[in-house]
């Protein structure tokens, strides 16, 4: 009697960093396989081969699941999201600290409602995996049963994410702050209640520096270095005014990320959004100490902040994952979000080849929250976590991909057109947790 089960597709994923090669046959950072099989046992990747080799040699216990004429892919991830945000989505006309003013605040504050949080928790779930999300690093708000809410919706499902309540003591409405010491001593609660709690991680949330004080900060770094395995979360020079604000709020720091070094935040598993305006010394610190940035360019057009420099963080050999910034970033889909960040990198004169923007979705990002070893491929072991794409969901999609047998020109095709209509099936741990109504099979 076995438990395993394997899914027919053509299947690709990234081994390694293809580091811009567009070719198939020269990258050995690639793996394609047209008629391919993934074989899951218990929840993890047991192997993946050519369907015709492998079905041959297995047993007719095992269910064959058949997505024939779909595409396999590792589940996508969210680096960078807030779930409290997703009611405020495509809000009219405002830069970052006015639309954090007029939108984000009212938003959160509704988030002192456990019922409120729970239900806004449960769509937010949903739409991940309606779009092919499989891990995400989400934002929830000041309030500890915010982040209950994500986490408890998340552990429905057993899917991999990392949440945390958000530090907040200064420049914010008087109901939207914590202290440094309560912020702390919710901030350990939660870490006790659900880090490593089966797939779930915690992340010390503070909101900026802009609104953390001195001690603050200071409590939050004593926190991460007594929890190392725990994530840091925050946003890094996104827009300029910000920048200049953080300047005469720390007169002493030497940027605006020396102030999260400063206080003890800047190591591995911290992951920065944006990172818009920040020089070459920054970078190195950056690459030194292991920290990772969340690349955001759905929000960073939207709210006018700015063009993120991907080829400087690659020099520098940053780790870099892609982040939807849902409600600044304006779509849930990493498709979309691809397709963003290829324009944004495009009026830089900067590349991104089709496998390139495949690992950033991926393997990538798995890499900037140091979750390679678990996710973001399908060597054996790993969890099982993918999507299925269906390139026949829209007409569009379906008449521009007929038009070529090149994998990696049909990749890019749907990564420039694609959202969640194209979204099939999303496996967790191998378990069906969403089939999409639009796919034609
Ligand atoms: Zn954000």
């Amino acid at each position: 009697m076995t438990t395993a089960t394997a899914f027919k597709a053509s299947i690709l994923h990234c081994l390694a960093d293809p580091g811009g090669a567009t070719d198939l046959s020269r990258s050995k950072a690639i793996e394609y396989i047209d008629d391919g099989l993934l074989i899951v046992e218990k929840g993890r990747v047991q192997k993946i081969g050519e369907a015709e080799a492998l079905l041959a040699g297995i047993s007719e216990n095992i269910e064959v699941v058949d997505y024939s004429d779909k595409l396999i892919i590792p589940g996508m991830i969210d680096c960078h999201v807030h779930y409290p945000q997703i009611d405020i989505i495509a809000s009219y006309g405002e830069q970052l600290l006015d639309w954090l003013r007029e939108y984000a605040f009212p938003a959160e504050k509704k988030f002192a409602n456990a019922e409120h949080a729970a239900q806004v928790a449960d769509f937010f779930v949903d739409e991940l995996l309606r779009n092919g999300t499989t891990t995400a690093l989400v934002f929830a708000t000041v309030h500890p049963q915010s982040a209950d809410a994500i986490f408890e919706s998340a552990s429905r499902y057993n899917m991999r994410l990392i949440s945390g309540k958000v530090l907040m003591d200064k420049n914010c409405p008087e109901d939207l702050r914590d202290d440094a010491r309560s912020g702390y001593e919710d901030s350990l609660a939660l870490i006790e209640k659900w880090h490593g709690k089966g797939r779930l991680s915690y992340a010390i949330t503070p909101r900026f520096a802009v609104t953390s004080s001195e001690g603050q900060l200071a409590e939050a770094g004593r926190l991460a270095n007594e929890h190392t395995d725990v994530y840091v979360h925050t946003h890094l020079a996104e827009n300029e005014d910000e920048v200049e604000l953080i300047a005469k709020q720390f007169s002493w720091s030497r940027s605006y990320l020396d102030v999260y070094e400063h206080f003890g935040l800047l190591r591995e598993r911290s992951v920065f959004a944006h990172c818009l305006y920040i020089n070459s010394q920054d970078r190195q610190a950056m690459a030194d100490k292991g920290g990772a940035i969340a690349f955001c360019p759905t929000s960073n057009l939207f709210l006018g902040s700015g063009l993120f420099d991907m080829q400087a963080a690659r020099d520098k050999q940053i780790r870099v994952g892609l982040g939807t910034d849902v409600g600044g970033g304006t779509s849930m889909s990493v498709l979309r979000t691809v397709s963003e960040a290829y324009k944004v990198l495009q009026l830089q004169g900067q590349a991104l080849p089709p496998f390139d923007a495949l690992y950033l979705a991926t393997l990538g990002a798995a890499r900037a929250l140091y979750l390679d070893d678990k996710i973001g491929n399908f060597e054996p072991g790993k969890e099982a976590d993918f999507v299925v794409l269906d390139s026949a969901a829209t007409s569009i999609t379906s008449r521009r991909l007929s038009t070529s047998d090149d994998v990696a020109e049909k990749l890019f095709a749907l990564m420039m057109l694609g959202d969640d209509r194209c979204v099939a099936a999303t496996y967790l741990m191998g378990k069906l947790a969403h089939s999409g109504a639009n796919s034609r099979t």
